[in-house]
């Protein structure tokens, strides 16, 4: 996208004399690689939300925690603010650097440090990519469960800080409930330990509340994962559906008898077509829906939730029920669905991803109204999305230079997320909340709430350095903007002024 962004963070930032700071750190810590020069920072000017943009000061790119630990007292006795990065996949914002702020990229602690196959578990260092510790632990049977569609590119660091989901995350649980222990740097430096390797410890559940806390608490070196062992058999039904609305009830139903599938997601028309025209993974294109559901366990239980799902499908209307033959086409099923974004990245110049949760007994009702929506303000939208999660991901579908198309995928966008609060749901469900729904948590929750988030963020980090302008509004952001609330009209993102 073309636009820029003027980044405004909430209370004054110093500025500070830039070629003065690099020639101190780089003083204080030659081995570590800086890069200042505007050619250099501009491919870290955003993450994978590519409308919210901002030129790092510097970007820091240490591969050892004691230049972590040094960057971090350097940056905290200067009050310079930090911005951790990992991979740079997030949808929110959540890695957009500040103009007068440090960019800490932590992509370089790529090691596995441990597998400890009698325990299950592995130690590794926050910029490992998702897919790699699966890989790692193959040979072994086992797997790490939580599978977000960006795997192949995002880091464990980048999961936890925004507590990612993925297509298994339904049976198998979120990254908070798959990691026993974390060890993070706090902004003055000082290492803690958050968890243990047993299955509880006493005191706080900290290792909770810094997973999913967006880089604004401390920052992850090490990451302690749970490893399963792989299911000895798991099958993929693909069902089809002449409605959307009946694929949406179908997942109520399933889960209602007591099936729990290993996963349950959903494509409408739109992102059908064009995941088929990019993996040819055998779908039916002219479904109005389809449902993937994977059931996985022993042979024997397998076969069972099967015939079962089969039969629930039936029930609800679905027109075609295809079971993958075998690996190879259960994995093509899922490829589909995996690359279902850069697949409609193909046929639109730019497509906004919201990411909103909702009970799952309304997907038939939210599903309805987006298709309202959508006719209403003219743009396209694709749903692809964790449907057993209730976790939607409409896309919609602009061309930024079109005049006004924008604006109005913004609008489209801050109605859809009313509508998941409408409905009792939430403005994330795993994309965090970042720069980009920030004002949207002014309507999520009341100024008590609000405070009592600010309360822990200052008890980790007093002076608001790590990742500010992200994630908690303050109060006084929310009463510029709250009489703008999401339940009595569209929320216009006011936070973005264009140049
Ligand atoms: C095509 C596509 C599909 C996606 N599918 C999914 C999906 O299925 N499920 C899902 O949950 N997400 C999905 N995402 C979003 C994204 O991949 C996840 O949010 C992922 O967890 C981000 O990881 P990252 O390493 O890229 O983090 P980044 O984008 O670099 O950072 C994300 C946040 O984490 C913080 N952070 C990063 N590293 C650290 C650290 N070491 N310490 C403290 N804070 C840190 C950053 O400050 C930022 O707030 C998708 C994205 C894309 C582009």
């Amino acid at each position: 996208m073309s636009f820029l962004y003027i980044e405004r963070v909430d209370g004054a930032i110093a500025t500070h004399d830039k070629t003065a700071l690099v020639a101190e750190l780089q003083a204080l810590l030659p081995d570590l690689q800086v890069l200042h020069a505007s050619e250099d920072v501009r491919p870290y000017e955003c993450d994978g939300l590519s409308a919210y943009r901002a030129s790092p000061m510097l970007v820091a790119l240490p591969d050892r925690v004691e230049q972590v630990q040094a960057l971090l007292k350097f940056a905290s006795a200067r009050q310079i603010p930090v911005v951790a990065r990992g991979a740079g996949t997030g949808l929110s914002g959540g890695a957009m650097p500040l103009e007068k702020g440090i960019l800490l990229v932590m992509a370089r602690f790529n090691r596995i440090l441990d597998i400890d196959v009698e325990a299950s578990t592995a130690r590794v260092q926050p910029g490992v990519r998702n897919l790699a510790i699966s890989q790692a632990a193959a040979p072994h049977n086992l797997y790490y469960a939580p599978d977000p569609s960006s795997q192949i590119a995002c880091s464990i660091g980048g999961n936890v800080a925004e507590n990612a989901g993925g297509v298994h995350c339904l049976k198998y649980g979120l990254t908070v409930h798959n990691i026993l222990k974390l060890d993070v740097l706090t902004i003055d430096g000082e290492r803690l330990t958050l968890g243990s390797e047993a299955l509880d410890c006493p005191g706080f559940d900290l290792l909770a509340l810094f997973t999913g806390s967006e880089g604004m608490l401390g920052i992850v070196v090490e990451v302690t994962v749970k490893l399963l062992t792989k299911p000895q058999s798991a099958k993929v039904l693909l069902a089809s559906f002449d409605d959307v609305e009946k694929a949406g009830r179908a997942v109520g139903q399933i889960i209602g008898a007591g099936v729990i599938p290993g996963g349950l997601e959903m494509m409408d028309n739109l992102a059908i077509r064009a995941a088929e025209d990019f993996i040819k993974a055998g779908y039916p294109v002219n479904a109005q829906a389809i449902l993937l559901c994977e059931v996985d366990g022993a042979e024997s239980d397998v076969r069972e939730d099967c015939d079962r799902v089969d039969a629930l499908l039936r029930a609800a209307g679905a027109t075609d029920i295809r079971v993958a033959k075998d690996e190879a086409e259960r994995q093509r099923f899922w490829a589909g669905r995996k690359n279902a974004f850069p697949a409609v990245g193909r046929i639109s110049p730019d497509y906004y991803c919201m990411d909103g949760t909702i009970p799952r007994r309304q997907l038939p009702r939210v599903l309805k109204s987006i298709a309202r929506l959508s006719a209403e303000f003219g743009l396209r939208v694709a749903n692809v999305f964790h449907a057993g999660d209730g976790n939607m991901h409409p896309l919609i579908l602009f061309d930024a230079n079109a005049p006004g198309e924008m604006d109005r995928a913004e609008a489209i966008g801050a109605r859809i997320l009313e509508l998941c609060v409408e409905v009792g749901g939430s403005i994330t469900g795993e994309h965090g909340v970042g720069r980009e729904k920030i004002n949207q948590m002014c309507a999520q929750f009341n100024s008590d709430e609000l405070t009592l988030f600010h309360s822990l963020k200052a008890a980790f980090d007093p002076a608001g350095l790590l990742n500010p302008g992200k994630n908690i509004p303050t109060l006084h952001r929310c009463a510029e903007f709250g009489s703008m609330h999401i339940h009595h009209g569209a929320v216009p993102f006011p936070e973005l002024e264009r140049f």
